[in-house]
């Protein structure tokens, strides 16, 4: 693996354990999200449990991305609550499960282990006493690399984590272009950094497919949403603007002389939203899958505040407070831990003062790994 790959992996990952500041508890949006993905998600283990003559003794289910909190267990539970009542509505007896539940090493995996036994009382709870036998590993690791063995899963879900890259585009890390006091896409961006994230994420993208269709038995299914966008125009406020106001808090700790500007013109997001047509163009290349279902899902500008009405200001500090549950341990890893409180209260006033809103768009895909 090459050195700055290694770096990305190291530094991605959400806040752990379950305080004030951790995904657990500012992961709403995410959560949001997974709901909204239930109703395809369904159809897919309904076809999954038709399709497949029997359902082997054992379903392997496999969650890419998992992180930590609440968000981790709910669509890994879903599945299986789903195959269970299926055989039970078929009188087939039902199977065990294998879930592996996967997300770089830096993921709160102690926290994961700790909710176990809650998880398997809700299962029992959900679907009797008799459910199971259910084991649950942990798969530590890049899924942009291999995870499984060949033919081995039945089931992969990933919500919300594709539009994470496996490293920041190498042109911008060997400093062939620059990316002056910005840290994503904007509109000032120039065609070559356009080219260079679009083509990062295309060579993630096509990876991913090609290691997941090797681990995805035949007739297997897979669920994937991920953050995009619905116009083709890569520097849209749609997937710029939040990008936008956290590089302006940047700016502004480098007026203070909190930040050196070298610091920020080094630092860019290992991250792209892709245009969904770009997707579906992706998927139909790499040949193995074909696409059963695909919807775009839309929450509002205030999804971090789980359906509140606040004004403006508090809003913010909603939305500051759900990109800091995500980004802190990356950015703290390149600017400092001790810039996080100055840079975030900066971001708040800067978001409560801008008058522009923009919806969260993401795609979710439902595939089926062909014979
Ligand atoms: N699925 C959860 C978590 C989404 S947060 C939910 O819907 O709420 C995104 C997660 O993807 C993070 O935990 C991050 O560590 C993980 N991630 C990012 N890049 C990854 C990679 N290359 N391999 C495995 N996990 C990755």
């Amino acid at each position: 693996m090459k050195k700055e790959s290694m770096g990305v992996q190291q530094v991605i990952c959400m806040k752990g354990g379950v305080g004030e500041g951790s995904y657990a508890r500012n992961s709403k949006s995410q959560a949001a999200l997974l709901s909204k993905s239930m109703p395809l998600l369904e159809q897919a283990v309904l076809d999954l449990c038709c399709t497949t003559g029997t359902l082997p003794e054992s379903v392997a289910i496999a969650d890419l991305g998992c992180s930590s909190g609440p968000n981790t267990f709910f669509a890994v539970s879903e599945i299986m609550t789903i195959i269970y009542k299926r055989c039970r509505q078929l009188g087939r007896s039902p199977p065990g499960f294998w879930v592996f539940l996967n997300d770089l090493p830096g993921n709160d995996f102690n926290a994961v282990f700790k909710s176990l036994p809650a998880f398997h009382e809700k299962m029992k709870e959900e679907n009797g006493e008799e459910f199971g036998p259910c084991h649950v590993a942990a798969v530590p690791g890049s899924f942009y690399h291999k995870l499984f063995p060949s033919r081995r899963l039945h089931f992969v879900h990933s919500s919300c984590s594709l539009h994470w890259l496996s490293q920041v585009p190498p042109e911008l890390l060997n400093k062939q272009i620059t990316n002056k006091g910005k840290i994503y896409l904007s509109k000032t961006s120039s065609p070559a950094l356009i080219d260079a994230y679009a083509s990062q994420f295309q060579r993630d993208f096509s990876l991913f497919l090609k290691l997941r269709s090797e681990e995805t038995v035949p007739g297997g299914r897979m669920v994937l949403s991920l953050m995009a966008r619905r116009t083709p125009d890569p520097v849209s406020d749609e997937s710029c603007l939040l990008w936008d106001l956290l590089a302006q808090a940047l700016q502004g700790l480098v007026s203070e002389g909190l930040i050196a500007e070298e610091k920020l013109d080094s630092y860019n997001a290992p991250y792209y939203q892709p245009y969904t047509e770009d997707l579906e163009t992706e998927i139909e290349n790499d040949g193995s899958f074909s696409i059963d279902g695909l919807e775009i899902m839309v929450l509002p500008w205030d999804s971090a505040s789980g359906g509140q009405n606040y004004d403006r200001p508090t809003t913010a500090q909603k939305i500051a407070k759900s990109m800091k549950a995500v980004q802190e341990p990356m950015l703290a890893s390149h600017f400092g831990a001790e810039i996080m409180d100055p840079l975030f209260k900066r971001l708040i006033e800067i978001i409560a003062a801008d008058t522009r809103e923009v919806e969260h768009v993401s795609v979710l895909v439902s595939m089926t790994r062909k014979a």
